[in-house]
Formats: C-alpha cells, sequence, structure tokens
C-alpha cells in the first residue's frame, strides 16, 4: 500500500504561474486588471467567440447567465438531476423554478426525451451538463429549444476542451459557463468564465459582475482623468482578480498536454479494469471530443459483496483519495423539500447515484500513482 495520501483531483502548478502570481503582489495590482483582460481574450480565442467574461466561478457565470438572458420569478428552467447543485441553485437565485429531468444511463447525460416531456407553457432555458466531459446531445437538444423557443445555458464546469461534431463546447448555446476551481481541467483557484457572441449578454454580465456599475467602470483607473461610475443595476461582486488571471493564462496554453495524459490514464484504466465486476465508461462517441475531467466506475453492486460507500471507505484506507458525482439533486433535502422531488422520479439518475465512484484522474498522477489507483480498486472489489 502507498505510504502517502494520494489527493482525488489534484492540480498541477508549474513555475511560470508561480511567478506571474508573485508578479501581481509586487505590481500591487490584484484585482480585476490586465491580467483578466489577458485571459478574457485567449479564452475568447480558445473558443472562437465574440466575448468571455472572466469572473469568481462557474457558479456566479451560470448565475449571471439567468440573468442576462432575462430568467425571472415564475419562470422554469430544465436542468439534468444528474449535476452538481450550482447547476440548478443558479435558477433559484434568479427566482426561477429548475425543473429536473433524468439523465441516460450510458452517456450520464441529460435525456432529450425527458427534457421535451418536462416542457411547459412557462419554460424559458435548457441548462445542459456535459457531464463528465462528454458531450451533450447537442442536435436534439438545440433542435428542442428552437422548436419551443428556449434559451440553452451550456455548464460547462466539466468541458472546456469538449467538442461535438467540430464545434466546441460552450458556443452551441446562447452562454456557455466554465469552471477553473482547483479540481478542474486547468485552475485558478476559484475562478469561472461566461461566453457568448450576444454583445447585450457580455455587457449585462460585466455590469452584473462589479455591483451593477456601469460598463465604463472597468476603466475607471485609466490615466484619462477621473470619471464617475453610474450604478444601472442592483449588481454583485462576482469579477475576477488579476491574481487569478495570473495562474490562469499559464494553464491555457497547457490544455491539451494536461488533456493528453488524463486520456492516457483513462486508456489504462479502462483496460485494467475491463474484467472486473465494475462499468467502466462508455467508449467515447464518434466525431465528438471528451474533455476527460471525471473518471466514473460504476460498481456492479449486486455482484459485490461490499456497498459503494464500503469501497469509498476502503480506498481511502488504502491512501487513495476518491468522489461521488453525483448523488442526484433530486435526493438531496433542499430539492424535496422546496419542490417535491423524491426517489421513484428519476430512475437513471437514482441508478447512476448509487452505483458511482470517481476515481483520481488529473495529468499530476505519476505512472505509479496510477498503478496504486488500479491495484487498490481490484483489491477493493474482489
Ligand atoms: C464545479 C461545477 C460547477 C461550479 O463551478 P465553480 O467554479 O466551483 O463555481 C458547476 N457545475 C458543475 C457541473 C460543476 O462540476
Amino acid at each position: 500500500m502507498r505510504d502517502n495520501f494520494l489527493i482525488f483531483g489534484c492540480p498541477v502548478i508549474e513555475q511560470p504561474e508561480i511567478d506571474e502570481v508573485v508578479d501581481s503582489l509586487k505590481s500591487g495590482w490584484l484585482g480585476t486588471g490586465p491580467k483578466v483582460h489577458k485571459f478574457e481574450e485567449m479564452f475568447e480565442e480558445y473558443k472562437g467567440v465574440g466575448f468571455a467574461m472572466a469572473l469568481s466561478s462557474c457558479t456566479s457565470a451560470l448565475h449571471l447567465s439567468m440573468l442576462a438572458i432575462g430568467i425571472k420569478r415564475g419562470d422554469e428552467v430544465i436542468v439534468p438531476s444528474m449535476t452538481f447543485a450550482a447547476t440548478a441553485n443558479a435558477v433559484i437565485h434568479a427566482g426561477a423554478k429548475p425543473v429536473l429531468a433524468d439523465c441516460e444511463i450510458k452517456t450520464m447525460n441529460i435525456d432529450p426525451e425527458d427534457i421535451e416531456r418536462k416542457i411547459t407553457s412557462r419554460t424559458k432555458a435548457i441548462m445542459p451538463v456535459h457531464f463528465a466531459g462528454r458531450p451533450c446531445d447537442m442536435s436534439s437538444i438545440m433542435e428542442l429549444a428552437a422548436k419551443h423557443d428556449l434559451k440553452v445555458i451550456e455548464d460547462c464546469a466539466h468541458a472546456i476542451e469538449t467538442e461535438y461534431r467540430g464545434r466546441k463546447s460552450g458556443t452551441f448555446g446562447d452562454l456557455g459557463c466554465f469552471s477553473f476551481y482547483a479540481t478542474k481541467n486547468i485552475v485558478t483557484g476559484e475562478g469561472g468564465m461566461a461566453i457568448t457572441d450576444n454583445e447585450d449578454y457580455a455587457d449585462k454580465i460585466k455590469v452584473l459582475a462589479l455591483h451593477g456599475m456601469s460598463r465604463d467602470a472597468w476603466k475607471r483607473f485609466s490615466d484619462e482623468g477621473y470619471k464617475h461610475y453610474q450604478v444601472v443595476y442592483a449588481g454583485f461582486k462576482n469579477n475576477m482578480m488579476d491574481i487569478q488571471a495570473a495562474i490562469g493564462i499559464h494553464q491555457l496554453p497547457r490544455i491539451d498536454k494536461y488533456w493528453e495524459r488524463r486520456r492516457e490514464i483513462w486508456n489504462r484504466y479502462n483496460e485494467a479494469f475491463k474484467d472486473l465486476p465494475v462499468i467502466t465508461p462508455a467508449p467515447v462517441e464518434p466525431d465528438t471530443r471528451h474533455a476527460h475531467h471525471l473518471y466514473t466506475l460504476l460498481l456492479d453492486i449486486d455482484r459485490l459483496k461490499i456497498t459503494r460507500d464500503q469501497f469509498l471507505d476502503e480506498m481511502t484506507k488504502l491512501n487513495i483519495g476518491v468522489g461521488v458525482h453525483y448523488r442526484a439533486l433530486h435526493l438531496h433535502p433542499y430539492y424535496r423539500q422546496a419542490f417535491g422531488y423524491k426517489r421513484g422520479d428519476f430512475p437513471n439518475a437514482e441508478w447512476i447515484s448509487d452505483r458511482t465512484v470517481s476515481i483520481p484522474l488529473s495529468p499530476k498522477l505519476t505512472d505509479k500513482d496510477v498503478g496504486d489507483v488500479i491495484e487498490a480498486v481490484s483489491e477493493v472489489v474482489h
């Protein structure tokens, strides 16, 4: 057994970002400034979009996206039950109701047929999540959106590198939202980005992210003379700092290198686990790019002597960090109490909730680390 704990989702931090953060500290420009602007330009270029707005988190990006498209009290937004709480909470904080939909067992992504069943006269938008980095069925989702005149906000927290039929994630919908949280594919500590080709949405998000001060406030501290700011909304405080962007501008150019390493680990896991009583992730669909953010195993709990939660404990005892992505939203107390959801409502999401475990997939893993994870999984499910 390994003698030190292998952290789940450990980021890779290299010398250039360390130097860049120190440079920010020394320059005294800590808040939103030239490095944030540069990171936004780099992200615009990476995605080939008109506007990228760097924010304090993907949660902020999702929330401000809801407000930008005009979601308000009485509206409904369709969200997968198999996601992180932030997806649904963004809808709630805009005053609207998150209407959950089931996922497909194989892809773990939101099921377009269930989306269609959940559409009512109050539905205003769909928020697909590219789960683990596997693209959703965007052709069906965009078709539904066009047919019912709905907006689409893509939750791309797992999916920076994801592509579907040659098109990049976050560019299908009205807005796409990305996360640079410490465990995500590239990191800024905390941090997020919203992207769009719609200038009105871009302006609204910029203004809302900084107290509702008019767009010119971003240029207020220039040397062109003092400018008064105008508050045009009751805004929020969701801007990214230069200290964060200092990390991002060095992480983004390495995104494909990190992706290659995760893909290598992914393939090694697939090979190692194929004869165990576990279900490995479905093959990557043709003409798509999977971001390989999470490696999720589904435990064949009917054939195993242990429960899923015992698996988590045993792995931890063997010094391997693990995660659960996710226990479906409708099983959590808040959504049950607030919206009356209950077990039985989303059978596929429940099936996954009861069986899923995530094992380490960071580019930081050495070949020996990967071997240790494989050995631990084999031992625990044996
Ligand atoms: C991580 C995550 C978020 C939130 O990202 P933050 O940057 O931590 O706010 C939203 N949705 C999904 C699916 C996530 O995994």
